[in-house]
């Protein structure tokens, strides 16, 4: 219909004013004017127990009533379906008026909208027994957009609401027929929810698009200091990462990291140490080539003797010699050790440092600060009598003297008398080789053992030579010096 409808009375309808039958696919387009149950489409529609449908129908008559039950498909519907049609209208009325219907007893209302810009009320005036799907108003800018058209099609197969919405003939509602109208969609943001979601409505379906790229990080392998990172997608609208390009993965931005590796140091030689000069090292990265500081290398053990020692030792021999045999050992500890630890700069000479005393030469075997120690080489002149002290007092340094080297007095046919200091822990072997006149041996210490006593450390010494042990080594020792080399017909006493 598209005249103007007037009524005095009840029951006035767009197209039908009082309906017991269904109506689809009607639309009316004339004014409506009445007193009451006054509608676009029906002014009262009633089934009386049969389902009444009023389907795809549509109307854009203002619906004007005097007192109530107006509505803009309806004014009065009752036991009835209402689906798929809309109403875009001014609907007024006193009481019981709805932007679909103005009063309604058991009715479905399914897919079917009004336009609130024209009407600003409700969907429904009066519900009772009404269930309402998907019943509301929309904006003038949905009709004109093709919104409501899509909604109406609702996906049916078959063509029933249509609207050109480009070129010369463009439609600013839907109509019945017409051109399809197809949804496009356009995310915003990888979250591809309603809120970053731009629908559009277009005669042709376009391809869903994007606002936002998922741009790929490609990996980076870490660096000693610096932290690499596998290969992920960005998002360019929200910065979510995803490890994959589809962006179904989210990954969170800790887990594509990839920690830094740290230096790989190695020490590197600039110089290697002489016996004239320090050398120089530094720790060097193989991979980044970082380096530290350069470190000193200590001079090399000179394999020469000490230069000091020709000068020193004529001078030591008059000035010291004289003054400590009298005194013996009790006065040598105590003026020994308190010139020491003050001297805190006092260096122990490295380990295998040849060094001379007192005309016997010895060789640092350890060069530990606090226990410094020396083997006994030999000494220079071949003396009648040889006291192998229990320590030594070189450059104000004193060593324990806890060896006796190999070979120290072989073939030695002066030597008498020897006394072996209370520190020597180790006679090298053939010591004492083929010293045929030594008679007297005094043992100070109390730790040697067939083990540390060298092979034939005692052969050819003299057969009648008397070792004095202490006490309780008289025995084990007897066996120690028989099985290097001593004649059974030695003694070992106390
Ligand atoms: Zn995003
Ligand atoms: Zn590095």
């Amino acid at each position: 219909n598209t005249g103007y409808v007037y009524g005095a009375t009840r029951s006035i309808g767009g197209i039908c004013g009082d309906n017991s039958a269904t109506l689809q696919g009607c639309y009316n387009v004339g004014n409506v004017n009445g007193k009451f149950y006054v509608g676009g489409i029906v002014g009262e529609s009633s089934g009386s127990g049969n389902t009444i449908w009023i389907k795809d129908c549509y109307n854009r008559g203002n619906v004007i009533g005097d007192t109530k039950d107006i509505g803009g498909i309806g004014g009065y519907i009752g036991s009835s379906l209402v689906e798929n049609c809309y109403s875009q209208a001014t609907v007024s009325g006193n009481t019981n008026v709805g932007g679909i219907c103005g009063n309604s007893n058991k009715v479905d209302f399914q897919n079917a909208y009004y336009d609130s810009n024209l009407y600003t009320g409700n969907a429904i005036g009066y519900l009772k027994d009404a269930t309402i799907k998907q019943t509301e108003g929309k904006t003038s800018q949905a009709f004109e957009s093709g919104e409501i058209t899509y909604l109406l099609q609702e996906g049916r197969e078959e063509a029933i609401w249509g609207q050109t919405l480009s070129g010369n003939d463009v439609q600013a509602y839907p109509v019945l027929g017409g051109a399809k109208v197809y949804q496009n969609i356009t995310y915003q943001d990888c979250a591809k929810d309603e809120a970053h979601t731009v629908y559009t409505y277009a005669n042709e379906q376009k391809q869903e698009s994007y606002d936002y790229t998922l741009q790929e990080v490609k990996a980076k392998e870490p660096k000693c200091t610096e932290a690499g990172n596998k290969a992920y997608y960005k998002c360019s609208a929200c910065g979510k990462l995803y490890a994959d390009q589809e962006g179904t993965n989210e990954v969170s931005a800790n887990t594509v990291v990839v920690p830094a590796k740290g230096h790989s140091f190695t020490w590197i030689i600039d110089r290697e140490a002489t016996e004239q000069a320090e050398g120089s090292r530094h720790e060097e990265c193989s991979i980044c080539h970082e380096k530290k500081a350069a470190v000193a290398i200590p001079k090399l053990p000179s394999s020469t003797q000490p230069s000091e020692s020709p000068s020193g030792s004529p001078s030591q021999k008059p000035s010291e010699a004289p003054s400590q045999k009298p005194s013996g050992s009790p006065s040598q500890k105590p003026s020994g050790s308190p010139s020491q630890k003050p001297g805190q700069d006092i260096k122990v000479p490295a380990k295998g440092t040849k060094l001379t005393a007192k005309g016997a030469s010895y060789q640092v075997t350890s060069a530990a600060e606090k226990n410094p120690t020396v083997v006994y080489k030999g000494s220079k002149k071949q003396k009648a009598s040889v006291t192998i002290p229990d320590t030594v007092t070189i450059d104000k340094v004193t060593y324990k003297v806890t060896s006796i080297a190999a070979n120290a007095f072989k073939n030695n046919k002066k030597l008498k008398k020897v006394v072996i200091g209370k520190n020597v822990t180790k006679i090298g072997k053939k010591a004492f080789y083929g010293c045929s006149k030594l008679k007297k041996i005094t043992v100070k210490t109390t730790k040697l053992t067939k083990k540390n006593v060298g092979r034939q450390a005692f052969k050819g010494i003299h057969k009648k030579a008397a070792f004095k042990v202490p006490k309780k080594k008289i025995s084990s020792y007897r066996k120690v010096f028989r099985a290097r080399g001593a004649a059974k017909t030695t003694k070992v006493t106390k």
